[in-house]
């Protein structure tokens, strides 16, 4: 149908938003373009900018987000 959002009900799902896609405590500032795509699973990051899944956790996520534009690091 898609006419959810019409109907006044919940608000879209977010992925950002949701708190148990992301560290507690983390002041990294990679997850502010990323978020857990199989939690617990911690190694899959999901790139909030283009949708592309790293498996090296927020550090591999961070390389990605340097390598954007640029191909090389993937
Ligand atoms: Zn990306």
């Amino acid at each position: 149908d898609g006419n959810a959002a019409a109907d006044g009900g919940e608000p879209p799902y977010d992925p950002m938003k949701d708190p148990t896609r992301k560290p507690q405590r983390s002041n990294d500032p990679g997850w502010n373009y990323g978020y857990w795509s199989e939690p617990p699973n911690q190694d899959l990051v999901v790139c909030a900018l283009c949708g592309k899944i790293t498996s090296g956790g927020i550090k591999r996520h961070k390389e990605h987000l340097a390598g954007v534009g640029g191909d090389a690091i993937g």
